[in-house]
C-alpha cells in the first residue's frame, strides 16, 4: 500500500481564505484589527523561522503582528513583566509564547497571560472549560491535528487511536479531542514499555515526541492514518518523528514533514486569535 499524503499546505490555504474574510468582516463591521503578540526568548528551541512565518502570514491576512525578542538569559520574572505589559496593551488580542528552554516552564508562565488573550489555550481557565467540553479556546496544535484527520474522511467512532507524547500543548488536549469523537485512546510517553505493542494496533497514530524517526515501518498497522507532529532539525533538513519513507508504504494516509501539521497549526493559532478578538 502507498499512503495518500495529507496535504497540510492545502488544508491551511483553505483555512487562511476563511480567516482573511473574517478579518475583513471584523474591520468593516466592528472596527477591530486583530493583533497578535509573539514572545520569543532566543535559544535553540525558539523556532525563529516560525515566528517570521507567523508574521508574514498575519501580514497577508490583515492581522497586526509583533514579535518581542528577549535574550536567552531572560528570567521568568522578565518574561512575566513583558506579559503583563502585553496583557494591558489594547493593540493585541492574543499572546503566543514560542518554545522556551527546558529550565523555564511554558505551562506555568502561560498562567500569567490574561485568559482572554490566551490564544494558545493553556491558561487553566481555558483548559478547565475545555475539559468540561465548553470549547472557547482550544489548544491550537491539537485543533490543527483534528483538522488534518478530518481532511482524510476518517471516522473516529470505535477506532483505536494512539498518541505518542503527553505534552500540555499537543498530546493531552489531542487525546481529549479524540475521546470526544468516540475513539478509544491510548497515550504513550517516554516511560511506556514496549511502545511498538501500542502503535502497531493503532488505526490512528499521532506522534509528537520530538525524537527523529522513533516510529518505523514495523511499528505501524497496515492501513493506519499517521500524523507526524515532530519537527527535528538535522543539519539543514527538517525531519519528523516518523520514518516517512518506510511508513508511507504501510499507512493509508500520512503527513509529510515539513508541509503537514505545521502550516495548519499556524492557521489554527490565528483562528483562536480571531475568536479572542471577537470576544472583546
Ligand atoms: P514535549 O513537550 O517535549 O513532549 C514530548 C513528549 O514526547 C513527552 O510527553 C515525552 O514523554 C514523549 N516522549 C519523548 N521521547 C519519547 C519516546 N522515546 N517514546 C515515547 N514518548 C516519548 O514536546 P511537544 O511540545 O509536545 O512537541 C513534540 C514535537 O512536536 C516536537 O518535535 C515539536 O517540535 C513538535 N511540534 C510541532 C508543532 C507543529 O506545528 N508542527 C507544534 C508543536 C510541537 P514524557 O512526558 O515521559 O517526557
Amino acid at each position: 500500500m502507498t499512503a495518500q499524503i495529507i496535504n497540510g499546505e492545502q488544508v491551511a490555504r483553505d483555512l487562511r481564505k476563511q480567516l482573511k474574510e473574517e478579518v475583513a468582516f471584523l474591520k468593516q463591521e466592528k472596527g477591530i484589527v486583530p493583533g497578535l503578540a509573539i514572545i520569543v526568548v532566543r535559544s535553540p528551541f525558539a523556532r525563529l523561522q516560525i515566528a517570521s512565518l507567523k508574521e508574514r502570514t498575519c501580514r497577508q491576512l490583515g492581522i497586526k503582528c509583533q514579535v518581542f525578542y528577549l535574550p536567552e538569559t531572560a528570567t521568568e520574572e522578565e518574561i512575566i513583566f513583558r506579559l503583563e505589559r502585553l496583557n494591558h496593551d489594547k493593540n493585541f488580542h492574543g499572546i503566543n509564547i514560542h518554545p522556551l528552554t527546558p529550565h523555564l516552564s511554558h505551562t506555568l508562565i502561560s498562567q500569567q497571560v490574561d485568559p482572554i488573550k490566551d490564544v494558545e489555550g493553556l491558561h487553566f481557565f481555558n483548559m478547565g472549560d475545555f475539559l468540561i467540553g465548553r470549547y472557547r479556546i482550544v489548544p491550537f496544535v491539537a485543533r490543527g491535528i483534528m483538522k488534518l484527520i478530518e481532511s482524510t474522511g476518517m471516522g473516529l467512532t470505535g477506532k483505536r487511536a494512539v498518541v505518542v507524547g503527553r505534552s500540555q500543548l499537543v498530546g493531552k488536549p489531542l487525546a481529549f479531542l479524540l475521546l470526544e469523537k468516540n475513539a478509544t485512546v491510548s497515550m504513550c510517553h517516554s516511560a511506556t514499555a514496549d511502545l511498538a505493542s501500542y502503535t502497531k494496533k493503532a488505526d490512528l497514530l499521532v506522534v509528537a515526541a520530538g525524537h527523529p524517526q522513533i516510529i518505523n515501518g514495523k511499528m505501524v498497522k497496515e492501513g493506519a492514518v499517521v500524523i507526524d507532529v515532530g519537527v527535528n532539525q538535522i543539519g539543514s533538513r527538517l525531519i519528523g518523528d516518523v520514518d516517512y519513507e518506510e511508513v508511507k508504504n504501510i499507512a493509508s494516509w500520512i503527513t509529510p514533514v515539513p508541509g503537514g501539521v505545521g502550516p495548519v497549526t499556524i492557521a489554527m493559532l490565528l483562528d483562536n486569535l480571531l475568536k479572542a478578538a471577537r470576544l472583546i
